[in-house]
């Protein structure tokens, strides 16, 4: 502490680093003193990229030195957190410096992979100019057909639907009749908002006769083929797909086999004092900008509590709000999906579900929070409303829908529940290995299992589980 302040140490450049800043300025004010570390000076807005190849919109960068310094300031160092001395209380960065710290946040995010050899992977802005060269091909005639699709039903599926949708349009204002393919392993399009989300899609695919395959995860491009998990090939010219990601593997921080820091529903990380981790770095899941932001207010108001300061901080409770980019008017989408029956969300098994509340998928034309924005984050969005800094206190983000009634269950299960449902997600195609990753992490959250997910994780781990159910076949999904 430097006098009563507690030097708060942020790692990252991202959503949920800047959210958490946001949060715990709100929170804490001048009791905190914030030095954020950064390998980038920008903070893009990544979400709006899917937009640029098609030239319909562009995504905002914002300096990340005016964030910091905004109201009362912070610091801004341009390096790495390269590893981390805990019981020290230390970062040390790439370029060797030692920052001590009270509190560390680490928010360093994923690292992209791509999936599918063969096709192109959109990761963001970096894969806006091959994106334009697969359109050009099809406007060219080149190339006579494209496929959009999912990698793993855990990934967030937005950006693969609204690349299809203004690939559609796209091309038809071309006066292209180059065929568009959405392939997905979901059950059911955007399964994960429920069916009034799917409803929604569908009928907007209709609309762009764009061409719809559920229940079909790509394996592998061969030729003018995609090859699904579970045999079936699809004829298609050009295959465009969404990345796949691990975690960082930062030393001095503990990590599942795919690179991720396992955290309670407070962003604690096991074993460590005064260490948290927020959004895509941790094994949560589903890697979402509004699920990193929920993820970062659950470690600032955790910091500001340890701080003395009177708030009772809530636990990660997953929301999922979608806001989709289409050739007209946006469609919102908020869902919990942990809250929706199993049988709609597409579980193959008969888990039974926890509660189920109807009410817990929702789609409209209009905003359904606000601010508006693709990243929901309670202070990030309406902070970037007007592109530049402005007072939070009465502008917080709020949904302009009913929630879901409260729950008398602890609702602190939220997030362990959603992560069970998508680890038997990844089971049901037969990817073994990942799935019980996931329920490493979805233990982590709360400390326990429930029982029948300690067997599953057992015969996941083995392999033992029959192979029957149509889905998949082999642990890496192919045939
Ligand atoms: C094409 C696409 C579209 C998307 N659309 C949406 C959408 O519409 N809505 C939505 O909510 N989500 C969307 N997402 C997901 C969303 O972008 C991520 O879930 C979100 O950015 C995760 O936030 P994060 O802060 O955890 O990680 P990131 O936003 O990736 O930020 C990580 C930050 O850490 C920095 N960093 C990396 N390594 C280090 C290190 N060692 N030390 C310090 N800093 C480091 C990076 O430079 C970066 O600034 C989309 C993703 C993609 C790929």
């Amino acid at each position: 502490m430097s006098g009563d302040r507690l030097h708060v140490v942020i790692a990252g450049g991202g959503v949920a680093a800047v959210e958490s800043l946001l949060a715990l300025r709100e929170l804490a004010g001048q009791r905190v003193e914030i030095t954020l570390v950064s390998p980038e000076r920008q903070f893009l807005y990544r979400p709006v990229t899917v937009a640029e190849a098609f030239d319909r919109d562009e995504a905002h960068t914002y300096a990340l030195d005016e964030i910091v310094s905004y109201e009362g300031g912070g610091q801004l160092i341009w390096d790495r957190l390269e590893s981390v001395v805990a019981a020290e209380h230390v970062a040390i960065t790439g370029s060797g410096a030692r920052i001590p710290f009270d509190a560390l946040i680490v928010a360093t995010g994923a690292i992209a992979h791509e999936p599918l050899p063969g096709a192109l992977t959109f990761r963001g802005r970096g894969d806006v100019a091959a994106l334009r060269r697969v359109l050009d091909e099809l406007l060219a005639g080149s190339a006579r057909s494209v496929a959009l699709t999912l990698p793993a039903e855990r990934t967030w599926p937005l950006p693969i639907y609204e690349l299809a949708l203004m690939a559609a349009v796209h091309l038809r204002h071309h006066d292209s009749d180059a065929r568009v393919w959405l392939i997905t392993p979901e059950m059911e399009p955007l399964e994960l908002f429920g069916p009034a989300g799917s409803r929604a899609i569908k009928e907007m695919l209709k609309a762009c006769e764009v061409r719809l395959l559920t229940s079909s995860r790509p394996a592998l491009v061969r030729g003018d083929a995609l090859v699904l998990a579970g045999g079936g090939e699809v004829y298609v010219d050009r295959v465009v797909t969404l990345p796949q990601l691990t975690g960082p593997r930062l030393q001095g921080l503990p990590r599942d086999q795919n690179g991720f820091i396992p955290v309670d529903s407070h962003g604690r990380i096991s074993g460590l004092d005064a260490v948290y981790a927020a959004g895509d770095v941790t094994a949560f899941p589903l890697k979402q900008g509004g699920l990193a932001a929920q993820q970062a207010d659950a470690v600032a108001e955790t910091i500001a509590a340890e701080l003395g300061i009177p708030i009772t901080p809530q636990p990660f409770k997953p929301v999922l709000r979608g806001l989709l980019i289409t050739d007209g008017a946006p469609l919102y989408l908020r869902a919990e999906p942990q809250r929706l029956p199993r049988q709609v969300t597409g579980a193959a098994e008969a888990t039974p579900v926890r509660r189920s509340t109807p009410a817990a998928s929702c789609a409209a034309g209009r905003p359904l929070w606000w601010s508006d924005a693709k990243i929901a984050g309670r202070y990030l969005g309406p902070f970037l409303a007007t592109a530049r800094p402005q007072p939070l206190s009465s502008a917080l983000l709020t949904d302009r829908v009913a929630a879901p009634p409260p729950l008398p269950a602890a609702d602190d299960e939220d997030a362990r529940e959603l992560a069970l449902m998508l680890a038997d997600y990844d089971a049901r195609w037969g990817d073994y290995a990942a799935a019980a990753a996931v329920l490493d992490g979805a233990e982590a959250l709360q400390g326990t299992l429930p029982p029948e997910y300690q067997t599953k994780r057992r015969e996941w781990r083995t392999e033992r589980v029959s192979t029957s159910d149509g889905y998949g076949e082999t642990s890496d999904g192919t045939t």
